[in-house]
């Protein structure tokens, strides 16, 4: 009985072959899990980021809210403000210190600081206010309260 070779040369050789692709098979595996984990990480990354800037803009939208209720507010006290304070023109006849009558040469002119209507000679000064540093027209009485 004659004994042949268990494996034949040319089934080595494919086990090699199959060996040697198994191996690049491994490697390419490897590679495309280590890019398929990168590109997770980066999908990552995005989603956190873009969790960040949804926050961020959601901060920034509150905030604005924010400012628009405060301005709200503060409109409705302005408003409230020069409605309480400042006099009609069609009120008043005569200038609040001197009496003197307004006529078409006799103006006007509304105190900036107590709101109050004077002949220009009883409001002939100007100075800053806290609500305008431009100096403003002024009552003479206000303008002593407010540089003395
Ligand atoms: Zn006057
Ligand atoms: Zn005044």
């Amino acid at each position: 009985m004659q004994w042949s070779n268990p494996i034949p040369a040319p089934l080595d050789w494919r086990y090699e072959n199959l060996e040697s692709k198994l191996i690049v098979g491994q490697d390419e595996r490897r590679v495309l899990l280590e890019r398929s984990l990168a590109s997770e990480n980066k999908h990552d990354k995005y989603i956190f980021e873009n969790q960040q800037l949804l926050k961020r803009n959601n901060d920034l939208e509150s905030a604005l809210q924010e400012l628009a209720r405060e301005y709200q507010g503060l409109q409705i006290q302005t408003n409230k403000h020069i409605n309480r304070r400042w006099l009609e023109d069609s009120d008043v006849f005569a200038c609040m210190k001197c009496n003197q009558q307004f006529s078409v040469t006799v103006r006007k002119h509304h105190c900036r600081n107590c709101g109050n209507i004077f002949c220009d000679q009883c409001s002939s000064k100007n100075t800053p206010l806290a609500a305008s540093k431009k100096p403003v027209r002024v009552c003479d009485q206000c303008y002593k309260e407010l540089t003395s």
